[in-house]
């Protein structure tokens, strides 16, 4: 298998930024025996150079400690194309246990790993985007299935943590979701492909989880910005979050193509949005003037009424506009 020398041309070729370290092509620990995932990490620094250290490694660990380093601004640094020491103790699935690193990428992205006081953690959007987007590289370059891309957190038997605030079964789906359209030769930047993974749709908030609203901090953020250019597009207020207003557009949509309208954003109603925007309102019909209809006779006494007006009194209707049609017609009155 030998390494992986083809990391900086693969990421670039996805639209990714690289730096590429002198050097990366002959780094590492020796060759890989075989390439059968990726492993996502957090640096638990989260300044600006925190990519030394996987570089140099530490007193007790010598660089390099993993072939990729993901900068807060979607930069990827190329550190390695041999095997790094990152993985540490731990089992998945299909690897040999407490030795990963034979057989795995490493990832290691800038951040502190800690929330702030409200919870959130220091990822940038534009890290996100190309933590999954350089994942999909890797699945669709070495030829291993997105179910290897494993957490650190999910692998290590060391108690590991990272990547901190990473729903892994969320990323995996949009890992997922762009190595399809890599497959399809889709650049990135075609705003047209349905931003969701497959089987996802815009939707309530108190839908199954693959209805994603906008509005809860599991769902990967750069669906809220593929739902806002939907919105945009559609004209509707621009929130990311699927609304009233959202759903309102959506239902015209499907309607105005024979569709159910469950106000539901799949790929079908998010193709036609875009494709068509809002359907024309139809033209508000000519209001239609109230009939003009005679007052019955007043009746002098019921004895002297025909026999139609007493029927027609009988029933509570005291004017020929409370008589439905029927018995308009009846009495010639139409
Ligand atoms: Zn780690």
């Amino acid at each position: 298998m030998g390494n992986v020398t083809w990391l900086a041309d693969a990421l670039r070729a996805e639209g990714l930024r690289t730096i590429e370290h002198d050097g990366w092509r002959t780094r590492g620990h020796g060759a890989f025996r075989d390439i059968r995932g990726v492993m996502a990490h957090h640096t638990a620094g989260g300044t600006p150079n925190d990519w030394r250290v996987v570089l140099e490694g530490r007193p007790d660990l010598p660089g390099p400690l993993s072939n990729l380093v993901l900068e807060k601004d979607g930069t990827f640094r190329v550190i390695a194309a041999g095997v790094c020491w990152h993985a540490g103790r731990g089992n998945w699935p299909g690897w040999p246990a407490n030795n990963a690193n034979f057989h795995v990428l490493g990832i290691e992205a800038v951040s502190s790993g800690r929330p702030d006081s409200q919870g959130r953690y220091d990822w940038t959007v534009e890290q996100l985007d190309a933590y999954a987007r350089g994942c999909a590289v890797l699945v669709v370059q070495a030829g291993f299935p997105v179910r290897n891309v494993v957490g650190h957190k999910e692998y290590s038997a060391e108690g590991k943590i990272d990547p901190a605030g990473f729903d892994m079964d969320v990323f995996r789906a949009e890992v997922g979701r762009i190595v399809e359209r890599i497959r399809a030769g889709i650049p990135a930047s075609d705003q047209s492909v349905f931003p969701l993974p497959s089987g996802y749709y815009f939707g309530p908030l108190d839908g199954p989880d693959e209805s994603i609203s906008g509005q809860h901090p599991s769902e990967w953020p750069l669906w809220r910005a593929g739902l806002r250019h939907w919105q945009e597009s559609v004209g509707v207020p621009v929130t990311g979050a699927w609304d009233e207003a959202t759903a309102v557009a959506a239902r015209a949509v499907q309607q105005a193509n024979g569709w159910e309208p469950t106000g539901l954003i799949g790929p079908g109603t998010w193709a036609a949005g875009l494709r068509e925007g809002l359907p024309a309102q139809p033209a508000p019909m000519p209001p239609v003037p109230a009939p003009t209809l005679p007052e019955p006779p007043a009746p002098p006494d019921g004895a002297a009424l025909p026999a139609g007006w007493r029927r027609f009194l009988e029933r509570g209707w005291r004017s020929l506009r409370d008589a439905p049609r029927w018995v308009l017609d009846r009495m010639g009155r139409r």
